[in-house]
C-alpha cells in the first residue's frame, strides 16, 4: 500500500480502466443535440458507480434528443457540496471517430475529432468517482456530477439546466486545454451580432446603375472594422458572410455574422455597438439598409485567487506535486453560466491538445494525473480542508 506524506492511503487509479472508459466514450456519436446513445450509456455507468441519476427536461426544450444527467452521490440535492460538470457533445467531424493509443498518445485514425473535448472530461469524473467509492469517501462528498448536452455553439444543456440546490460552494467544469493544474479563473462575455445588407438587384450587364450591390457596401463596412485581438481582454471577428446569386446580378442582399468576446462587460459592449455603428453607417451612406441583431450568448466570469473554488484547486495541485497555473482564458465553457447562476465554478485543464480540430489528441498520463487530481479535490472538499 502506497501512502502520502501524512500517511494517508494514496487513492489508486486503474490507467487501465480509464483508458478503455475513454475509448468506449469517444467511439459513441453524440453530436450537439443528438447525445441519447451516449447518455444511455452514461446513466448505466453512473447507476452502477451507485449514485442517484435523474435526466431533465433540456433536451425537450432545446429539440435535442437527450436532456442533462444529473448524478449525485445522496439523493438529498441539500448535501450538494461540489459540482463537477463536462459536457456529453463532440464538434464536428466527430461522428465514426476510431482512437489509436501509441506511445502513450491517443489521438483519432481517421479525419475526425478524438471527442477529448470532452469526454476526457467525462472519463476523468468517472474514474474519479469509481475510485472515491472503492476508498468509502462517498458518504461524506456530497458529489453532484452534471453531465451536459451542446455545449458546443451555445452552452444550451447548461442554460437549461434543472439544477434544485441552491448553494453548491464549489464548481468544476473539467473542460479546458492546458496540462492538469491548468484552473481558469477567468473568461470572457460574448456578443453575437448578426446582420442583413439589404441592396438592390439589377442585371449586371444590362442596367448595373438601377443596382446597389449588398456585397460591395458590405466589404467597405468590414474594411473599417477593427477586428481580431484588440486589446488584451478583447476580441472581435466577422465569421461568416454569404450573399449573391450569380455574377450576372447585381446582389441585392447579404448576411453576415460576427462576435465579440471581453473580459471586461464595458469593452464589449463598446465593441459591439461600434460594429453595428459602422454596419448602419456604411449602409446608409450608399442608400442601402442594414438590419441587425445583436444578443449575449453568454456572460463572462471573474473568480478571486481567494475563492475557496480557486484555493482547494491549488491546494490540491500542489499536494500532488503539480504546478498550479491560474488562467484567464478566451473562451467560454459551461463554466460562464454555472457562474453566473451562482455557482462558483473554475475550468480545469487536463491536458487535451488541438482540440476543435482532427489532429486532436490526449496523453494516457494527463488522462491519469487529472483523474488523481479529481480525487485530490474531492477529498480536499470532504475533509473540508479549505
Ligand atoms: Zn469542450
Amino acid at each position: 500500500m502506497i501512502s502520502d506524506v501524512k500517511g494517508r492511503v494514496i487513492r489508486v487509479i486503474s490507467e487501465r480502466r480509464l483508458v478503455a472508459n475513454f475509448l468506449e466514450l469517444v467511439q459513441v456519436d453524440s453530436p450537439s443535440g443528438r447525445e441519447r446513445k451516449l447518455a444511455d450509456l452514461l446513466k448505466e455507468k453512473l447507476l452502477s458507480l451507485g449514485l442517484f441519476v435523474q435526466e431533465d427536461k433540456a433536451g425537450q426544450k432545446m429539440g435535442g434528443t437527450t436532456g442533462n444527467l444529473i448524478a449525485r452521490t445522496s439523493d438529498f440535492s441539500q448535501r450538494d457540496r461540489l459540482f463537477l460538470c463536462a459536457h456529453m457533445d463532440t464538434v464536428e467531424p466527430g461522428q465514426g471517430i476510431k482512437p489509436l493509443v501509441e506511445k502513450g498518445i491517443i489521438r483519432a485514425k481517421g479525419n475526425t475529432v478524438l471527442g477529448a473535448d470532452d469526454k476526457a472530461g467525462i472519463a476523468v469524473i468517472l474514474e474519479a468517482v469509481q475510485v472515491i467509492k472503492e476508498e468509502g469517501w462517498f458518504d461524506r462528498c456530497g458529489l453532484v456530477v452534471v453531465f451536459t448536452i451542446w455545449e458546443e455553439g451555445g452552452l444550451y444543456g447548461a442554460k437549461n439546466l434543472y439544477y434544485t440546490s441552491s448553494r453548491v460552494p464549489l464548481g468544476y467544469v473539467l473542460d479546458c486545454d492546458g496540462p492538469p493544474g491548468t484552473i481558469v479563473i477567468q473568461a470572457p462575455s460574448q456578443d453575437k451580432i448578426t446582420a442583413t445588407i439589404k441592396g438592390r438587384a439589377a442585371h449586371a450587364g444590362i442596367n448595373p446603375e438601377e443596382g446597389l450591390n449588398a456585397i460591395y457596401v458590405c466589404a467597405h463596412a468590414i474594411a473599417r472594422m477593427s477586428l481580431g485581438r484588440l486589446d488584451e481582454e478583447t476580441t472581435a471577428n466577422i465569421g461568416l458572410i454569404s450573399g449573391g446569386r450569380a455574377t450576372n446580378i447585381v446582389p441585392e442582399a447579404v448576411y453576415l455574422e460576427g462576435e465579440t468576446r471581453s473580459l471586461n462587460e464595458t469593452k464589449r459592449q463598446k465593441q459591439t455597438e461600434e460594429i453595428c455603428g459602422i454596419l448602419k453607417e456604411t449602409a446608409a451612406s450608399f442608400g442601402a439598409k442594414a438590419c441587425i441583431n445583436t444578443e449575449t450568448i453568454y456572460p463572462g466570469f471573474c473568480l478571486s485567487e481567494e475563492a475557496p473554488v480557486v484555493q482547494v484547486a491549488v491546494k490540491a495541485a500542489q499536494s500532488l506535486g503539480l504546478t498550479p497555473r491560474l488562467k484567464k482564458s478566451g473562451g467560454g465553457s459551461d463554466a460562464n453560466i454555472f457562474n453566473s447562476q451562482g455557482i462558483p465554478t473554475a475550468n480545469l485543464g487536463l491536458g487535451m491538445q488541438k482540440v476543435h480540430t482532427t489532429e486532436e489528441f490526449i496523453r494516457v498520463a494527463d488522462l491519469v494525473t487529472s483523474a488523481r487530481y479529481m480525487v485530490e479535490i474531492i477529498k480536499k472538499t470532504a475533509e473540508g480542508n479549505l
